[in-house]
Order: structure tokens, then sequence, then C-alpha cells
């Protein structure tokens, strides 16, 4: 399979997907020099405050499956069914992800994955990683690459970059410097903090086969299982303003909030006062950059690419698609990175436009709308189409996280079943209303 003839591939970034890029890029037959500024998570102790759990699915396991990653991967990973939706007076009402029932995104630890991620690097013939190696500097005519290790610096110059360095990457930066590279931020006025619900009795306190969310319109609360039976919550509220972070500093202020929103969490959490002084507000902005790749060599990919809301659970899976797409790229042209680059960015951007605008269009409908009886009625309506056009009509969630459909096509086809769905009422109370004019005259004609 290989086109790699001794080439260097650089990949700055040893998180979710540039670890697994390192993977892919290896069994191709690459070296690969993964460079991370961190130290090496498998020795050192986890971040505070960064989202301990994510949510993946089908197109994550999709890129896991491709290289047997799968099962390890998903071994201490926690199945959620669908969502249970817990009201203002403490009462909850669950609603499953699938018509069936049978369908789950899973809980998976960040940290563990991660792990999984590298050792699976580590083992592949070619890949070396390379930890405590921050990027300072990239320079696009040479290709060179500055890193700093401790208190030196040294330069790097290989044949490709892959920018795996997330939101705040350098080389996007650097490119973004030299006009290569168009960026837009668009932040939104809500930040995140999390919280733990810890196991009770050694079991979970709430039922762990669902992603819990409390709703409350201008804000929300969401809590996902860990392995070790405990949750973690995650607030996604304003920054600030009278529902927001800053307004509540004193313990008395927070417990005061917590009792009137989300009365059934609070003797869950015991650390409440403490974790939600000391633990900080991550913030929430989506990235467009354009384009993605300079002149065949160099390339973003996962969030350096396009940072998105976390509100469909997909910035990873999106990322991990990336993956796939590019090693797809590679193999269509023989590993000509010129044509491969550029193809690559023409398949991926504008699916991640559209599920930038996919998670943004979810945050209003999490934080708001999934606690309304019509929200549930209207699952439970589309759960009834699912079963009886099977294969011809899929719920735009359904499409997201349990296909590969790419997630450009998933709002077409949610945009014509509408459509369709629309028609099809019209037809049938249309028949309906002269079914009844007929009987109505029939009747008329008989008396
Ligand atoms: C609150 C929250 C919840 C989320 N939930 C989900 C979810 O449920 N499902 C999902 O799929 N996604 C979720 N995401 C999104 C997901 O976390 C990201 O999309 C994913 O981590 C992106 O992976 P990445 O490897 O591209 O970037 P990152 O994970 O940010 O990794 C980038 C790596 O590059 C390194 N780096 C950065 N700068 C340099 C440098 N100068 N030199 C060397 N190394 C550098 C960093 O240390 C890091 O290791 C969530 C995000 C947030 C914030």
């Amino acid at each position: 399979m290989s086109g790699a003839d001794g080439r260097t591939v650089v990949v700055v970034g040893a998180g979710l997907v540039g670890s697994l890029l390192a993977c892919y890029l290896g069994r191709r037959g690459y070296r690969v020099e993964v460079y991370e500024r961190r130290p090496d998570p498998r020795s050192a102790t986890a971040e505070r405050g960064r989202s301990i759990n994510l949510a993946l699915s089908e197109r994550g396991l999709d890129a896991l499956r491709r290289i047997d990653l799968v099962d390890t991967v998903m071994a201490p990973a926690l199945p959620m069914h669908g969502r249970m939706i817990h009201a203002l007076d403490g009462s909850t009402a669950f609603s499953s992800y699938s018509a069936r029932g049978d369908l789950a995104i899973n809980s998976i630890g960040r940290a563990a994955l991660n792990e999984t991620l590298l050792d699976a690097a580590e083992r592949t013939p070619g890949v070396t990683l390379n930890f405590d190696s921050r990027l300072a500097g990239y320079d696009l005519a040479s290709s060179t690459l500055t890193f700093e290790l401790g208190g030196t610096t040294f330069e790097v110059s290989p044949d490709i970059v892959l920018a795996a360095d997330g939101f705040g990457s350098v080389v996007r930066q650097a490119l973004e410097r030299l006009g290569r590279v168009r960026v837009v931020f668009d932040a939104l006025d809500f930040g995140y903090k999390e919280l733990t619900i810890p196991p009770v009795d050694g079991g979970f306190a709430l039922d762990p086969d669902a992603l819990h969310i409390w709703p409350r319109g201008a804000s929300m609360m969401i809590a996902l299982p860990n392995p070790d039976a405990s949750f973690t919550c995650t607030l996604f509220w304003p920054k600030s303003g009278d529902v927001g972070f800053d307004a509540l500093v004193t313990p008395e202020e927070i417990l005061g909030h917590f009792s009137a929103q989300y009365p059934d969490a609070v003797p869950l959490i015991p650390a409440l006062v403490e974790d939600y002084q000391y633990n900080p507000v991550g913030l929430l902005s989506t990235v467009h950059a354009d384009p993605w790749q300079v002149d065949g060599k160099v390339a973003l990919i996962g969030d350096a690419a396009h940072a998105i809301l976390p509100f469909f659970g997909q910035g990873a899976n999106c990322g991990f698609e990336d993956v796939v797409e590019l090693d797809r790229c590679l193999d269509e042209v023989s590993d000509d990175w010129t044509l491969a680059l550029p193809m690559y960015q023409e398949r991926r951007r504008v699916n991640s436009e559209a599920i930038a605008l996919l998670a943004k269009e979810n945050f209003v409908e999490m934080r708001d709308k999934v606690g309304s009886r019509a929200f549930l009625a209207a699952k439970k309506v589309e759960h009834g189409l699912e079963k009886l056009l099977p294969g011809r009509y899929l719920s735009r969630y359904a499409m997201v996280s349990f296909t590969t459909i790419p997630y450009a096509e998933v709002i077409e086809r949610s945009r014509r079943q509408q459509r369709n769905v629309a028609i099809a009422a019209g037809v049938a109370v249309a028949a309906g209303a002269l079914a009844l004019g007929g009987a109505l005259r029939r009747k008329g004609s008989s008396t």
C-alpha cells in the first residue's frame, strides 16, 4: 500500500486526532514524527477542568474499526441509549435515541482514549512520539518547524506537515500571518464548567444508560457516566449576566441557584461549592478556516481546521473522519500529496461547515426544546416514521450519530424528509376532509 518512499511527515499535536493520524500514516509506510507540547499523559497526571469524557459515535468508531482499535477503545465505554430529561420539579423523562431503542452513543474517558491511541501509535512501525516539545514557529518557505524543549530550541524540516494542534493551532496562526489561510472565530457567549457526581455506595447515582440533560431555557447542565460509576456534569451557561457564571460567587449564591434550578442534582454533588469555585470556565468557539492546506505540503486537521461547538458530540468524531478521508485521498492518488491535500480539503471542509451549523442549532434544542412535551411527541413521530419507512426515513440525530452519511448530505436529506412529511401530512388532511365531506353528503341525501 505504500507510496511513502521514505518521506517524513511531522504531525504537530498528539491529542485525539494527531495520535490517530500517526497510526494511519505509519501504516502507510511513512516515517512519522509526532511532536506534543505536553508531557506524556501516560506518565503525568491529567489536567483538571478539561472535558473528562466525550460521546463517541459511529463516525469515530468507523475510524477506529479500520485500524482494529474499536474493541480496545470500547471495552470501558458506557453506552447511552437516550436522553434523560430532568425537569425543574425533579421529575425525569427518558427519550430513546433510536426507534427500536437499540442504538447508543458511547461515553468514553478522554484520557483513556488518548492513551489507547498513543499506545497504538507507538506500536506502529515508523512512528516516533516526542513529548514536551512545543511548536514555537513554522516557516512555510523552508518547511521548517521550530520547537522548544526545556530551555532549548530545535528545528525539523519534514516533507509534509500536518497540524493537529487543536483550537489554538500555531501552524494555522503562522499560515494566517502569511495571508495563506483566512480564519474566522465565532465565539459563543457561553462557557462551560465541570462538576462531579461521585458514585453512591459503589454504584451510579443516576441511570448510566442515558445522557442526562437539565434544560433550563437560557442555560443547561448535562451529565455523562464514567467507568468508575461517577458522572461528569458540564454546565453550559452564559459567561456573564444574571444567569451567568460571574453571577455566582459565594457558597450561598451557588447553593441557592442550584437548589432552585437543579434541585435533584444538589444532593448528588457533595463538592458542589468547591468544584464550582475551583474549576475553570472553558470557552466555546467555532473556528472557520479556509483553505485547510497550502501548496500540498501543509494541512490542518481536527480542531486546528474546524473547532466546533460540543452540542452534537461530534468534534472528535468529525476529526477522526478527517483522518479516514485523508487516508482515502492518499489511496486514490497513490500518495501524491499535492493532489491528496486539496482533495481532502475539498471533501471535508464542506462537511465540517455543515456539522458546525448543526452543532450550533442543537444547542438551542438541548437547552430549551428537549424539555417540552412537543419535543418528546416529535421524537415519537420521528421514531414512528423510522419504523414505517425503514432505510428511507432517518432522523437528523440518527444520521449524524449512527451513520457516516456526510454531514452536508444530512442537512440536505433532513430538509427533503421534512418537506415530504409536510406534503404527506397535507395530503392526509385533504384526503380526510374529502372523505368527511363525502360522508356528510351521503348522510344528508339519505335523511
Ligand atoms: C466541553 C467539550 C465537550 C466535548 N464533547 C465532545 C463529545 O462528546 N464528542 C466529540 O466527538 N467531541 C467532543 N468535544 C470536542 C473534542 O474534544 C475535540 O474535537 C477533540 O479533542 C479535537 O481533537 P484534536 O486532536 O483535533 O485537538 P486537541 O484534542 O485539542 O489536541 C491538540 C493537541 O495538540 C497539542 N498542542 C497544541 N499546541 C501545540 C504546540 N504549539 N506544540 C505542540 N503541541 C501542541 C495539545 O497539547 C493537544 O494535545 C468536546 C469539546 C468540549 C470543549
